[in-house]
């Protein structure tokens, strides 16, 4: 199937990131990626990942609209802060309130002022969406998929849920669902996907860094994610358009739940 040779060829080319000598610090670097994600959670950061990255946001802006809170880390604050022209102490004060959840988990995060059931402070329906769009909450950017709260429910559930409310992620996954489709047509090739990702090939591992990488940065920042690429001695990140084909087949071949969840 072309989409599957795409795919490969995909992560073949990544190679092409990794500087001479191979990489480095390898050991020392999933280390500390797995203090940031501890690895019970990997499996589901990864597919979560793979879907950020696929998933065109409309901007309809229905998750401003609905989610019931939007939280904060204090990085997010710092920035809007200073994109609002405000100090960090008054941003805290008139735009923010205690996170819902208490303890370890939440740490020093907050929530955005925002009451169930009415728009998000900085929703406005004429841009359309997002006033603060360039700064916007990493959980915003992270859009629903990476949220903490939703890799704690993937972990407890054993799947990966749709988002009723957004239309980007319907149109993912009756696109996955239209491709495991034709897969169900072609034997030869659902089989090839399941050994593809179930094998150790070298493209294959390295896919698999690179995709945690872009979760990484996806959740963490870019700086984070550029600072974990330098250890390993990658010329860079990859950019999504790199990694997009071969994170299509990621989800896919990994998540048939993704598929059967789709009503
Ligand atoms: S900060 Fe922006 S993207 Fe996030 S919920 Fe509010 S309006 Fe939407
Ligand atoms: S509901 Fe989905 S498509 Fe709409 S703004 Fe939110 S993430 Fe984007």
């Amino acid at each position: 199937m072309e989409e599957i040779d795409r795919g490969i060829r995909a992560m073949q080319a990544l190679q092409r990131l990794v500087q001479q000598g191979g990489l480095k610090n390898l050991g020392l670097v999933k280390k500390e990626m797995d203090e940031l994600i501890s690895p019970e959670f990997e499996p589901y950061f990864l597919a979560n990942a793979a879907l950020h990255l696929l998933a065109v946001c409309e901007r309809c802006g229905r998750c401003c609209l609905e989610e019931k809170g939007i939280a904060v880390s204090i990085d997010d604050c710092r920035r809007i802060a200073r994109h609002q022209g405000l100090s960090l102490k008054r941003f805290m004060k008139d735009c923010t309130r205690p996170h819902e959840l208490k303890g370890d988990l939440v740490g020093s995060a907050r929530m955005l002022g925002k009451k169930e059931g009415e728009p998000c402070p900085f929703f406005d329906s004429s841009l359309p969406g997002c006033r603060i769009y360039s700064v916007k909450p990493q959980v915003c950017t992270a859009a629903l998929y990476l949220s903490k709260m939703n890799l704690l429910t993937c972990e407890e559930q054993q799947k990966i849920d749709t988002f009723p409310i957004c239309s980007a992620d319907e149109k993912l996954r009756a696109r996955i669902a239209d491709f495991a489709l034709r897969l169900d047509e072609n034997p030869a090739d659902r089989g090839e996907l399941v050994r593809l990702f179930a094998s150790n090939r070298p493209e294959v591992e390295l896919f698999r860094l690179f995709l945690r990488l872009k979760g990484m940065e996806i959740y963490f920042g870019p700086e984070r994610a550029a600072l974990l690429a330098r250890r390993l001695g990658l010329a860079r990140v990859p950019d999504d358009r790199e990694v997009k084909s071969a994170a299509f087949l990621y989800a896919l071949s990994f998540y048939p739940r993704i598929v059967k969840h789709i009503n």
